[in-house]
């Protein structure tokens, strides 16, 4: 059972609203997570589960957050509108665990929404952060899915869903945005310490705890991004609202993984001019961790001037930081541990390669990391064999090949959710057919490793296929 607390009420009043979870009128376990339930010692059963989630008696101090953000670079006052926070997990060793229900009911930061979801889409989101989880990569994790039993209006009548969701916390960029436009610097304070001693206890003595907090978010967050570009991985919709103090992925609406390399690849029916292309989401983190130091001027230094210097200071580090762990990680994927600036053309110029030839972004690493790069795959392309010849030879100098083996294995997964595949099988799912579903979520419990019988999830889509795919944020 969950051991709840309250701690985000001790915040000032502006930054949340009691709020119960709308009563569903047949609910159903569509999808459990026994792991995760295992893990926390839970000891929820499927009939369990449901009598917590929808016994109103247990929800007199549930909540909806409130929170503004940049969306596609545009300010707005935002809010949890679909999104309810039903109690803090306490662990034991101090920290918390926010279990939040989303697609819930209305909530008072709806706005013209119905506080719904699309049960097609929580399902979507469970998949792909569990498969985050496994593929080494903070994220959000998802308990359960529940069918509402109502159908909800989107382009069509849907069926409804609510996603019983696990976070350290769900502090945002936009949280602090919030505090800074629309509070006080009391209220920006109470939001900074609270945070810092919930999330990164271990910098509240520091001398500037507001500026030793962005430091710390800046490279907990250039980590995550890193290591999203590692798996191809698309987060779509990376709005500052959606950019957590806590440096988890999360909110994976019209996320997706690349198949063939592209830097300019978009999914997202809705991002027009690829503002969250696969290759510009460095950018895009380090534009969200700058609204984040604007929003902690007033409190980094009571004179402004000062307090534009000291986050500038942190911010000019950015650059250097992200060169340093992208490279770090790009070399990594081809077995290399040393991080030499004169390495860094190797990775240059296999992307490019790969960009060119439109390779897929997984399976290249994948077979180069067993050496067993076929000849009608790659034998054709001048450049690559000559890429080829200079990396065996720097891989062949270093000492230790089967450490170089080890490295890449870990850094480059065999599976990963690929679009067409977590399509198919949540439309199978959806219509009675879970089996393919729950054969997927097992297989990518273990992305890193050889497994029978996973040919489908490792051969990327046609091209005209993967070239046609879109994601929706509406759902
Ligand atoms: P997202 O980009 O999905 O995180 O959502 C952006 C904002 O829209 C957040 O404030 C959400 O709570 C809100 N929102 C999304 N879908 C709905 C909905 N169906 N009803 C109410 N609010 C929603
Ligand atoms: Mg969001």
């Amino acid at each position: 059972m969950f051991n709840f607390d309250y701690s985000y009420l001790s915040l000032p009043k502006k930054f949340h609203s009691l709020t119960q979870p709308s009563s569903c009128p047949f609910p159903e376990i569509f999808l459990l997570n026994q792991k995760l339930i295992n893990k926390f010692n839970l000891q929820l059963t499927q009939k369990k589960i449901l009598d917590v989630l929808f016994d109103k008696n247990n929800y007199k101090k549930s909540f909806a957050q409130n929170y503004a953000g940049h969306q596609f670079g545009y300010f707005t006052k935002l809010g949890d509108g679909r999104a309810i926070i039903i109690g803090e997990h306490l662990l034991k060793n101090n920290l918390r665990i926010d279990i939040q229900l989303k697609g819930a009911g209305l909530t008072k930061y709806s706005r013209n929404g119905d506080g719904k979801a699309t049960l097609r889409s929580m399902i979507r989101e469970y998949l792909i952060s569990e498969a985050m989880h496994y593929l080494n990569i903070s994220s959000s994790r998802s308990l359960a899915v529940i069918k509402s039993g109502e159908s909800i209006l989107r382009q069509n009548l849907e069926d409804g869903g609510v996603l019983v969701r696990m976070m350290k916390s769900h502090i945002r960029i936009g949280t602090f945005e919030y505090a800074s436009y629309f509070g006080s610097s009391k209220d920006l304070k109470d939001l900074t310490s609270y945070t810092i001693n919930r999330l990164y206890p271990h910098i509240s003595n520091s001398e500037n705890p507001p500026l030793a907090l962005l430091n710390t978010v800046m490279n907990k967050q250039i980590d995550l991004v890193v290591n999203w570009m590692r798996v191809g991985f698309i987060h779509g919709v990376m709005n500052t609202d959606n950019t957590s103090i806590s440096a988890e992925s999360f909110d994976y609406g019209p996320c997706a993984f690349i198949n063939s390399y592209n830097p300019s690849k978009v999914y997202s029916s809705i991002d027009h001019n690829g503002r969250y292309a696969f290759g510009n989401q460095p950018k895009v983190i380090k534009w969200n961790i700058c609204r984040f130091a604007e929003s902690l001027i007033p409190i980094i230094n009571e004179n402004k001037k000062i307090a534009i210097e000291l986050a500038q200071s942190v911010i000019d580090k950015f650059d250097s930081i992200w060169k340093k762990k992208y490279y770090s990680m790009m070399l990594n994927k081809i077995g290399i541990f040393e991080n030499k600036k004169s390495l860094h053309s190797l990775i240059d110029e296999l992307l490019s390669i790969m960009e060119n030839k439109n390779m897929d972004f997984t399976n290249t690493f994948w077979y180069l990391s067993q050496q067993k790069i076929s000849k009608t795959q790659f034998n054709s392309d001048s450049n690559f064999v000559l890429w080829q010849k200079k990396w065996n030879n720097y891989i062949k100098k270093m000492s230790c090949l089967k450490e170089s083996k080890q490295i890449m294995k870990k850094n480059n997964p065999i599976i990963i959710p690929r679009n067409h595949v977590v399509n198919e099988v949540i439309e199978k799912a959806m219509n009675g057919n879970t089996d393919s579903l729950n054969k997927l979520l097992k297989a990518l419990t273990k992305p890193y490793q050889k497994q029978e019988g996973i040919h489908e999830y490792t051969t990327p889509p046609n091209s005209h296929i993967d070239a046609c795919f879109q994601t929706y944020c509406g759902t």
